[in-house]
């Protein structure tokens, strides 16, 4: 783990909290058409209370609650996607380390700490409170509270973790105060302490400073502050690998935080592909689901708050709003321009950003004709040559007559660098760049070019390297006789190996792209490129369609 002074069990906390000021924005947002249910108990809040006689540790909200089905649509399944990683993880780890570092383990975090849990509710509105009960693995049961729970529950979710022996610390204030601090602070609604627990000891205390973060200057907020505001936001465990804040003043005027994580995401190739950032309008949350940067940002995290769109617009409305349309442009520029000046004041960074989501990101050369040239620009690769090279270095150091940039696709690195097609080019001091991510075959079937340059497969068609002079070390060899054969007869030696491999190839022709093999296996010039078609069989297998 990056951050060893953390325990990664102290996670659950995050997660339940985090899930109470979901249910509180949802509440919030529901209040915009129907202010009613706001009128009582008006202020959201969250509370934590230990109680250490019974080993016992409560969170609750005032939120938006659940009723009976949503307790068990919500809490009983595990069909959301990340909660179903984290616990196929769970399965799998054989000590609980390691579960951690990654994003949104949800609800059922608690039962690292907990071995079991009861969750009353009361859906805003209803008459009706219910209780789910369940020990984890053993299934869950739902019931009616009892009328002296119902009667003191006017809205909202309790949850009541009995701890297991070994997690008797969160019974701590100081412990919860710690977690708190580390990943939860910028919630945006008081996080309070009940002292004493069951028979308070003392005031409520807050925990968080509980302001949009966002919303604050630059100038007062530290590296520190970031980092947990990442955490927080994104339910991270690492360092944000770049962070983006600003303000968008002018047409439209809007607070942007953002986020490229330093850490592989689990959802990355989710099939829905989206992008996850977080829509407010003036602190109030409306969705993650705005769209507001396109699917080959979506590795970007983090929050946009509005301060001009009209907080009773539909979740569905948003979709085709030419407001939300043109903060999406605009924050994709600025994303890219964001990379842009990463890559020229750290590029060592960029070589990070680049190594864990390029693969995504080409995905955009084939979604946004636009931006190709940019992200074309901001690429880097393996070559021949070494790795995080730029198209910029290779059009740089074209050899004479050199016309193309070429590239070898397949699925492994190792492969590709002993693929007897690079040897010509080698000869001739040609880079080579050796794509391996399954995305590199939709884009490079799209005949793209920079600075005027194509992109060429060395696996595909005729490729004639005849008019770029050998390097200087091959013409040595060559001068010193060491690469001299003897002359032969092409045509028989084509025709025997034609008879040899008969119906097994379409053609056998005599090649200039080998120096020191005998032969290789060539796609014909019009067809699909073998490699690049291995590629996409396997990334169809990948993801089940
Ligand atoms: P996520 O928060 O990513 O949706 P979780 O596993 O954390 O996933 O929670 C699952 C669902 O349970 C939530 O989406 C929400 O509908 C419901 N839920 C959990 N905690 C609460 C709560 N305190 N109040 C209302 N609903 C909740
Ligand atoms: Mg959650």
């Amino acid at each position: 783990m990056v951050h060893s002074v953390y325990s990664e069990t102290d996670v659950f906390l995050r997660e339940l909290i985090s899930n109470a000021s979901d249910a509180c924005d949802r509440l919030r947002y529901e209040a915009i058409a129907n202010p009613e249910l706001l009128v009582e108990d008006p202020e959201l809040k969250i509370r934590i209370r230990a109680d250490k006689s019974d080993a016992m540790l409560t969170i609750s909200d005032n939120g938006v609650g659940m009723d009976r089905q949503e307790l068990i649509d919500n809490l009983g399944t595990i069909a959301r996607s990340g909660t179903r990683a984290f616990v196929q993880k769970l399965a799998q780890a054989k000590d609980g380390s390691g579960l951690i570092g990654q994003f949104g383990v949800g609800f059922y975090a608690a039962f690292m700490v907990a071995d079991r849990i009861e969750v009353t509710s009361r859906r805003a509105g209803s008459a009706e409170t219910w209780v789910w009960r369940s020990t984890g693995s053993a299934g869950f049961e739902v019931a009616p509270a009892d009328p002296e729970t119902a009667a003191r529950f006017s809205r909202g979710t309790e949850i009541v973790l009995h701890l297991k022996k070994d997690a008797k610390k969160y019974l701590d204030e100081y412990e919860i105060e710690r977690v708190v601090h580390a990943y939860s602070d910028h919630i945006q609604f008081p996080i309070m302490l009940i002292p004493g627990g069951k028979r308070p000891t003392g005031e409520p205390r807050q925990l968080n400073s509980a302001s949009a973060v966002w919303q604050r200057s630059k100038s007062e907020l530290k590296p520190e502050d970031y980092a947990q505001a990442y955490r927080s936001i994104c339910g991270a465990f690492d360092e944000p690998a770049v962070t983006l804040h600003y303000r968008a003043e002018g047409r439209q005027s809007y607070a942007v935080l953002l986020f490229v994580p330093s850490g592989s995401l689990f959802d990355l190739y989710d099939p829905a592909r989206k992008s996850h950032l977080k829509l407010y309008v003036r602190r109030v949350y409306i969705t993650d689901d705005a769209s507001l940067l396109p699917s080959w940002l979506r590795f970007v995290r983090g929050v946009v708050d509005s301060e001009d769109l009209p907080l009773n617009l539909s979740r569905e409305m948003l979709q085709n709003n030419p407001q939300v349309a043109a903060m999406r442009k605009a924050i994709t520029t600025k994303v890219l321009a964001e990379l842009e000046s990463v890559a020229s004041k750290e590029p060592e960074k960029l070589a990070t950003v680049w190594s864990e989501f390029g693969a995504v990101i080409k995905e955009g050369l084939y979604e946004e004709p636009d931006r190709r040239e940019q992200i074309l620009s901001l690429a880097r690769f393996t070559s021949t040559k070494g790795t995080g090279r730029t198209l910029a270095q290779y059009v740089d150091e074209l050899r004479e007559n050199q016309t193309e940039i070429y590239y070898l696709a397949g699925e492994d690195l190792d492969r590709l660098k002993a693929n007897p097609k690079l040897e010509a080019a080698k000869a001739r001091g040609i880079e080579v760049l050796l794509l391996t991510d399954p995305v590199d075959a939709l884009w490079t079937s799209l005949r793209l070019d920079f600075k005027g340059k194509g992109f060429k497969s060395l696996s595909q068609g005729e490729v004639d390297f005849s008019l770029v002079p050998l390097a200087e070390d091959a013409e040595a060899e060559a001068a010193a006789g060491t690469t001299d054969t003897p002359a032969v007869d092409e045509s028989a030696v084509i025709a025997a190996v034609k008879l040899a491999l008969g119906e097994r190839v379409s053609d056998v022709k005599a090649s200039r792209r080998l120096t020191d093999s005998a032969a290789c296996l060539v796609a014909g010039g019009t067809g699909p490129d073998r490699e690049l078609e291995r590629l996409l069989a396997k990334q169809s297998r990948a993801s089940g369609t």
